[in-house]
């Protein structure tokens, strides 16, 4: 959702007693200010982080305190959903034939694909079956990795 900025500053974060200063930390991580705060403030929205006012000299800077236990129901929320999602396309690929065009590489299910007479709508080439066995098996580890990471998280904590 944060992508890579998001990850820089939570590891910053998490190496640095759970403090970041919003004033420092565009110039540490080498991000833009207002991508930071516009981050950090996704965080707290969530709750990931709260702020705090730290004092340096006669400034008073915005700081920001990671808190671990909605970080890790956060993480845990958001690979649940992963996860069912990923066990969506599983099933919905376990269940129908899909047929791919070669030209434009849609993907059509199995009663879209007749009645257009097996040819794609888009270019006319002729639509062929999608290889259902190698994307699930794809899938499938990527669901074990998931499932893995979860128990990780659920034995380990943070
Ligand atoms: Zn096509």
């Amino acid at each position: 959702m944060m992508g890579e900025e998001g990850r820089k500053i939570l590891e910053f974060m998490l190496s640095n007693n759970d403090l970041i200063i919003e004033e420092t930390a565009g110039k540490d991580l080498n991000i833009k200010s207002n991508t930071v705060r516009k981050i950090l403030q996704k965080l707290s929205d969530e709750a990931v982080v709260i702020p705090v006012k730290v004092k340096d000299k006669d400034k008073v800077l915005h700081g920001w305190i990671l808190n671990r236990d909605a970080l890790a129901n956060f993480i845990i929320t958001r690979l649940r959903k992963s996860r069912d999602k990923l066990s969506a396309r599983i099933r919905e690929l376990e269940e129908n034939t899909f047929f791919t065009c070669p030209t434009c590489h849609r993907r059509f299910r199995y009663e879209e694909a007749l009645a257009n007479d097996f040819h794609c709508p888009n270019d006319n080439t002729l639509l062929i079956e999608v290889n259902r066995d190698y994307e699930l098996n794809f899938l499938r580890e990527k669901l074990k990795s998931l499932d893995r990471l979860l128990e990780y998280i659920y034995s380990d904590g943070f």
